[in-house]
């Protein structure tokens, strides 16, 4: 199938003119006495939330139009937005290196306890803005741009996402940086730095999903620091002997050696001195390329070497929940272990520095497992406790289970990671033998409590059996951490109940918990919803450097709640962000979207088990009832325009047909004149951090449809309801939590329970029930679309047979009651001033789920660190 790129189908705007332009105000006027003339006083320097250095508009322009002379090498009569932006982003990150050196400082003077985050995604999105808002620099900032001529918007725009995840668990990593620096944590990350982040999506005419590399670096990062002195060896390969002397050591020997080379990414505390560290790992070759080719003239195999250290570190694997296509792939394993082993020997070295035993790592160390993928730092710490520094093994086994904590993110049996084992032998032959003596230990102390078991045995076994044998990581990672935590509370009692209930039982219910995920109140409503973060401010009559760090603040909103001028306020601004959106679709997409409507979203990665062919199925249900009614029946209905957005795994085909569906059902309703008053549909391609900030302050529904049991936890619902926008979902992840606090009568909830799910599709195997009895409704739906009414009917046989067949993700249970709650939906929506108040009481009860209060639970509760004050500068 080939297709052409519809240039309009890419939701980010390239960077289109490049005005370029004299720097107005560069040479201030002078006052009377001679002295220049600025627009604001030095008095004015100190904000709400601020103790920087002593920063008005006089020195940030200085130090901008410095940059522009220097750094950029620019004329300041010659200067467009995206220099503008490159001068911008180096003036905030000198002002972030003072903090960021003061911090690192104070950490080694104090020396606390100190947490590492590791994870494999970093979803950060755009720093600029947070930047400058994290260091109270953000209106000073937006002043001296706006004297030089540029419009700060205009400027924050040109910036690329640093787009090193693909979803959820990237984004919550962000989100939990941001919040550790807030709170004062001595927390580091460690990651990849990958040179392409998540792919580009284009959408063809013909909705398919086309995949570009995201070269994000080209532009350069002005957020990083290569750290050339920051190095490590990392091997991969050759043979490991044990020296069988009475100890448990081997020596690994030969293979390959690659060099694993820091980069810094400063991460800013809000209204806080302290500003931690983002370390993530480039892969380089020890030896640039292989001399005797190279003389020989075979220029090929001299640079292979290199190439292949390279490529450890070129490309974020694009899948997110579904380990399917990543079965037995070699370069993934080695990102594993190339990122776990540089990490743990920089914080290995950072401890020794300390003077302190070996014994004493846990007391100075926790390392966060962000998800299985970091597990293989469990046997690199067995192998540098026991081949490096020579300890027992029981010894060596007690330091590592109370150094590691292990987050899981997933009960779907298909994203459980494995790894086969003559994959592991042949890559990292050392760390196979030190699985099997973990193994072998392991399965004695079971034996020892449930004697004779031996099926409890082989459940629990870090072995799979099979052809070929694999490594079950999320078993590993359990027996090696000190703790092991879920994301919600229905998801922590899955993990506990179904894929490691024979560890609960084995090791007991202490070790197990939940940590709600949560996500930052600071790019998640003050930066993505300014207007609206103004109103609570004035409102609530608190400083907004107050409630931006305790978001339980917001329950102060409740009685406005009943004030009706309050309500128009609040109303005015939701249409205020819908026409901003509206706005970003006509320039990026040339589109015309109709405001007059309640936009109606979901966005997040498509996925069979989120359902977004619930939701599109729905659409066409809708669409085909309007279509039978009059002008008259018509005029009562509820307008409405649906949102869609989000990236299919290249390699997942049934979620590309989901897309394929979406964009065209799309061209088909929006150009029929009997309907598209009423109903309007979009996808909108490439979604990305920023995409995300523009469409959550816009929404009025948005859509957290999964089967329940399924979605650990969610993170986007949470970011809508903030923002004042009504959650229209299942009894799922964290959308009971939400529930919880906002009251059930401002969500809208649908669909079977947990507890039903196995019972329903066991139903489906062995006592199908035709859709056409069973739910005459979806039956109509599939029929119409099997049928041509959106194309070419074929195409999505495949599609439409995993519901009439197994049915795995129980459409045919959920569509009818889904259908009556989009009902429920329209009519509430209706009475305008209920709604608001909805919105309202929602926004205001949302305090639980800043990540501030996540991060906290985390330092408490799990890795036993405090918050570390750093003294601004100058003392
Ligand atoms: C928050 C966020 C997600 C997670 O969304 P869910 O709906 O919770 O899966 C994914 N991608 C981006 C860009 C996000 O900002």
């Amino acid at each position: 199938m080939t297709s052409t790129i519809d240039p309009k189908s890419i939701g980010r705007p390239a960077r289109p003119h490049r005005h370029a332009r004299t720097l107005t105000g560069y040479f201030p006027e002078k006052d009377a006495s001679g002295k220049d003339k600025w627009p604001r006083g030095d008095e004015k320097a100190w904000k709400d939330g601020q103790r920087s250095v002593d920063k008005d508009v006089k020195s940030v322009t200085r130090n901008f139009v410095g940059h522009v002379q220097t750094s950029l090498a620019r004329q300041a009569y010659n200067l467009d937005d995206f220099g503008a932006y490159q001068a911008a982003a180096l003036s905030t990150r000198d002002d972030l290196l003072v903090n960021w050196n003061n911090t690192q400082l104070t950490y080694t003077r104090k020396s606390p306890k100190r947490a590492y985050y590791l994870s494999l995604e970093f979803l950060m999105g755009r720093t600029l803005d947070n930047a400058l808002l994290n260091l109270g620099l953000k209106e000073t900032f937006s002043d001296g741009v706006q004297r030089l001529g540029f419009n700060m918007e205009d400027i924050l725009e040109q910036e690329r996402d640093a787009a090193l995840g693909n979803g959820g668990l990237g984004r919550l990593a962000a989100c939990y940086l941001d919040s550790s620096a807030s709170q004062e944590l001595p927390v580091w990350g460690y990651g990849l730095r990958y040179k392409y982040g998540i792919f580009q999506q284009f959408i063809s005419t013909d909705g398919e999903q086309l995949e570009a590399p995201d070269p994000w670096l080209d532009n350069q990062n002005p957020w990083e620091l290569p750290r050339l002195d920051v190095i490590y060896d990392v091997r991969f390969y050759g043979h490991a002997d044990r020296l069988n002397d009475g100890t448990p050591r081997a020596l690994w020997q030969g293979g390959q050696e690659v060099l694993a080379v820091a980069y810094d990414v400063m991460i800013p505390g809000y209204s806080t001195a302290t500003t931690n560290n983002l370390r993530l790992w480039e892969s380089k070759p020890k030896r640039g390329f292989d001399l005797n080719s190279f003389n020989a003239g075979n220029y090929e195999g001299a640079v292979e070497a290199s190439n292949s250290a390279q490529a450890i570190t070129s490309v974020l694997y694009p899948n997110d929940h579904t380990y399917v296509v990543l079965f037995g792939k070699e370069l993934r394993l080695k990102q594993q272990y190339f990122w776990t082993a540089a990490s743990l020997a920089d914080i290995i070295r950072r401890f020794k520095n300390l003077g302190k035993s070996m014994q004493e790592f846990p007391d100075y160390v926790a390392i966060q497992l962000n998800d299985t993928h970091p597990t293989l730092a469990i046997p690199e710490l067995m192998r540098i406790l026991i081949d490096d520094e020579d300890l027992r093994w029981d010894n060596a086994w007690g330091i590592v289970t109370n150094t590691f904590f292990y987050t899981n993110h997933t009960v779907l049996p298909e994203a459980l990671e494995k790894w086969p084992v003559p994959l592991m032998e042949h890559v990292l032959p050392r760390h196979m033998q030190i699985i099997y003596d973990i193994v072998l230990d392991f399965l004695l102390a079971v034996e020892k409590k449930f004697p004779g078991d031996r099926e409890r045995l082989a459940r629990m076994s870090l072995i799979e059996e099979g052809v070929p044998k694999q490594v079950r990581m999320a078993h590993l990672a359990c027996i090696g951490s000190r703790k092991v935590n879920g994301v919600a509370e229905l998801h922590s009692e899955l993990v506990q109940t179904t894929i490691l209930k024979d560890f609960v039982e084995f090791e007991g219910i202490g070790k197990f918990g939940n940590v709600t995920n949560g996500i930052t109140p600071r790019r998640w409503l003050d930066q993505c919803n300014p207007e609206l973060s103004t109103l609570i401010t004035n409102t609530l009559k608190l400083k907004k450097s107050v409630w931006l760090k305790d978001l339980t603040k917001l329950e102060g909103l409740l009685p406005f709640a009943e004030d009706k001028v309050f309500r128009a306020k609040w109303a005015a601004i939701k249409q205020r962000n819908k026409e901003r959106l509206a706005h970003y679709v006509q320039t990026t997409l040339g589109l015309t979207i109709r405001t007059d409507a309640m936009f109606d979203v979901q966005i997040k990665r498509i996925h069979e088990y989120k359902r977004q062919s619930l939701n599109i199925l729905g659409v066409i249900h809708r669409y085909f009832t309007l279509k039978k009614m009059t002008a008259a029946e018509k005029a009562k209905v509820n307008r409405r325009v649906v949102f869609f957005a989000g990236k299919a795994a290249p390699a997942y085909y049934i979620a590309k047909l989901t897309i394929r569906l979406i964009v065209n059902v799309a061209r088909i309703i929006n150009a029929d004149p009997d309907t598209k008053e009423y109903l309007q549909l979009y996808f909108l391609p490439d979604y990305s951090v920023s995409l995300a900030e523009v469409l959550i302050p816009a929404s009025d529904i948005s859509q957290h449809i999964s089967t329940a049991g399924t979605e650990a936890s969610g993170t986007s619902n949470m970011k809508f309801c903030l923002n004042g926008g009504l959650l229209l979902g299942t009894v799922d992840g964290a959308n009971i939590e939400i529930a919880e606090e906002v009251g059930e009568n401002n969500v809208f909830f649908f669909g079977h329970l947990t507890p039903a799910v196995e019972d329903l599709r066991y139903q489906h195997l062995y006592h199908p029930v035709p859709i056409e009895e069973k739910c005459p409704a979806l039956a109509e739906v599939i029929n119409q679309v099997s049928t041509g009414a959106f194309g070419d009917g074929g195409v999505y046989e495949p599609l439409l047979n995993t519901i009439r067949q197994s049915d795995y993700y129980l459409l045919t249970d959920d569509f009818d009651s889904y259908i009556a709650a989009l009902d429920m939906v329209d009519e509430a929506y209706l009475d305008k001033e209920e709604w608001v108040k909805k919105s309202i009481r929602t926004t205001a009860k949302m305090g639980k789920f800043s990540s501030d209060r996540a991060i906290n639970e985390y330092a408490e509760s799990y890795w036993n660190i405090e918050p570390t004050s750093v003294p601004p500068e100058g003392y």
